[in-house]
């Protein structure tokens, strides 16, 4: 079997593990910051970060990144960890970066004492205005001189609420003229009077996140602390901070984030869509969201060959949403249960079929599992077919219905249909077939074979349900380029609800039993659905039509 290469990062790591690095031990941190649900782009992450640890023997620390005290809640940190959970992952430790609130604050009178950090009184639009340009050095602050003590009475002051939100910041002092922005004398720390959903009222300064995410990192002896893109330019900050601080020695490495056609997936326009209503909440079925794809009938081991399957990458791309779609088809190819449904239904009426008597056939539950087993599936005088599925003037090659043509009816009898009934307007409202008593699949003695196999569903014994057909939330499919604000492109007409008619056992289908509805797609029930009223969501189509 062939080698799969290895990605960037797993090249780093077996040469950290060959040169003896941390004694070869691999330890990795999936970070989120709880103000919203996990998206398909996190799962990537995770499924990188506990991926490469489990791959080297090493473990995965899960931390909430709650340093931020107005935008995080509990609620999503359980969502996080279910989700993680459900992707199939487990954490070797759960931490919070607030539970490090007296370590930071210890490490910023460190920087203090060692003439590294200063208490500035400027406001924040007079720190920008000294900040300079990417090509001009900026100026120092007029507070940047003040003596180690002072600076050390003003901090522990702040730290006690003596002064107003806004008033006065810590500042790394590192350098004005830095090539690198965010080295010009960062901002560490802030003064907030926010209620913390973890320390509740205990402080009212907080660590500026990049103040509080290496230190983290170091705190947990992180070996591989691997974030996206966008944090390139915060590395020297991370670094700088380790070495004058001289605290354990943790690694940034940053890949591409995941970005799909077709999607928004930055956690404050998902959290846009839902207060405004455009979706139903987090775990709408159209959202990118692992709970969103959950119920919509996502299993966790395609987003896994997903995220496996788009790799690692340096360099920022997008990925077509199909790809997601594919793996998911593949996966449920193999372990979905088969059932009929008809979702546009025409009656065909067997006239040679006795009145009032209910058959059962057999019928395989999944092909594809020679350990599926069957079910059983009543047969009667009037079934329901597709409307699809019957032609008055059918093309050649039409192996469907139509008048003196014959079809099976799956793992039931094969039938011809003799009269196509119209009402007054001339619409086709019934079929008079008959069938072929010794056709029956499983004892077929007829000699006759035909192309088509239909499904199909006796009318007396039909449950209708409702089925909600989604299509994708937004019609362009490159969101980051296209013009205008995100909500413009929304497509309206995401939502289909038909009613369908089903075979009576999916009455005992649960919110985990992945379905095929034969020859339609695949479905689950919805977590909407009571034993009254069953609700299914398609979760894809059985073939890739999109740009047909
Ligand atoms: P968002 O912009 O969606 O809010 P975020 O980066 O602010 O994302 P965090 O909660 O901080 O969200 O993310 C936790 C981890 O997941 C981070 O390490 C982040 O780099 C990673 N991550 C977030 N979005 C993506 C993505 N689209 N692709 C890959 N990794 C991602
Ligand atoms: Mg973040
Ligand atoms: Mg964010």
């Amino acid at each position: 079997t062939e080698e799969k290469s290895l990605n960037f990062i797993e090249q780093i790591i077996e040469e950290d593990i060959r040169t003896g690095k941390h004694e070869g031990r691999v330890l990795t941190r999936f970070p989120p910051e709880p103000n919203g649900y996990l998206h398909i782009g996190h799962a990537k992450s995770i499924c990188l970060n506990f991926g490469v640890a489990q791959k080297y023997g090493g473990g995965t620390n899960l931390r909430f990144d709650d340093t931020n005290p107005v935008t995080e809640d509990t609620e999503y940190v359980e969502s996080i960890k279910n989700d993680v959970q459900w992707l199939g992952f487990q954490w070797v430790n759960e931490f919070y970066a607030s539970d490090y609130f007296d370590n930071l604050y210890a490490f910023a009178i460190d920087l203090i004492k060692k003439g590294l950090a200063y208490v500035d009184e400027s406001t924040s639009e007079q720190i920008a205005s000294l900040k300079g340009t990417p090509t001009e050095p900026g100026t120092n602050s007029p507070y940047r001189d003040r003596s180690v003590e002072e600076n050390l009475d003003l901090f522990e002051r702040m730290k006690n609420g003596e002064f107003p939100e806004g008033s006065r910041t810590l500042r790394a002092k590192i350098d004005m003229a830095a090539p690198n922005m965010i080295m010009r004398d960062p901002i560490i720390y802030r003064i907030k009077f926010a209620h913390h959903h973890r320390t509740g009222d205990k402080w009212c300064i907080y660590p500026m996140y990049d103040f509080a995410h290496g230190q983290s990192d170091s705190i947990e002896q992180i070996t591989h602390s691997i974030c996206t893109l966008e944090f390139i330019p915060h590395r020297d900050l991370y670094d700088w901070c380790i070495d004058k601080l001289e605290i354990f020695p943790s690694k940034q490495y940053e890949f591409a984030r995941l970005n799909l056609t077709y999607t928004v997936m930055s956690k404050r326009k998902l959290l846009q869509l839902v207060n405004e209503g455009h979706v139903t909440g987090w775990d709408d079925p159209r959202m990118p969201t692992i709970s969103g794809l959950r119920r919509r009938g996502y299993t966790p081991e395609s987003i896994r060959e997903f995220c496996d399957r788009i790799g690692i990458a340096r360099r920022d791309n997008l990925i077509d949403v199909s790809l997601l779609e594919f793996c998911v088809r593949e996966h449920l190819n193999k372990i979905a249960q088969r059932r009929m449904v008809v979702l546009d239904p025409l009656k065909v009426v067997i006239t040679n079929f006795p009145e009032d008597t209910v058959e059962l056939c057999l019928s395989e539950n999944n092909p594809e599992d020679p350990n599926g087993g069957m079910r059983e599936v009543p047969f009667s005088r009037e079934v329901y077919i597709e409307r699809e599925d019957f032609m008055e003037n059918p093309p050649k090659k039409f192996f469907r219905l139509a008048v003196g043509q014959m079809v099976r009816l799956k793992s039931a009898y094969i039938i011809r249909c003799d009269e196509a009934i119209k009402d007054e307007a001339g619409n086709i409202i019934e079929l008079r077939c008959s069938y072929l008593e010794n056709s029956k699949s499983g004892n077929d003695t007829s000699g006759i074979n035909v192309k088509g196999t239909l499904h199909w569903v006796s009318v007396s014994e039909a449950l209708p349900i409702e089925i909600r057909q989604y299509d994708r939330l937004f019609k362009v499919e490159d969101l980051a380029s296209a013009e205008g604000d995100f909500k413009d492109h929304i497509n309206p007409n995401s939502l289909e609800v038909i009613t369908g008619y089903a075979e009576p056992s999916l009455k005992e289908a649960t919110v985990d039993t992945k379905i095929q509805f034969v020859r339609k797609g695949y479905f689950c029930l919805d977590t909407d659905a009571t034993p009254d009223k069953l609700i299914f969501n398609r979760t894809v189509g059985l073939k890739d039509t999109w740009g047909k």
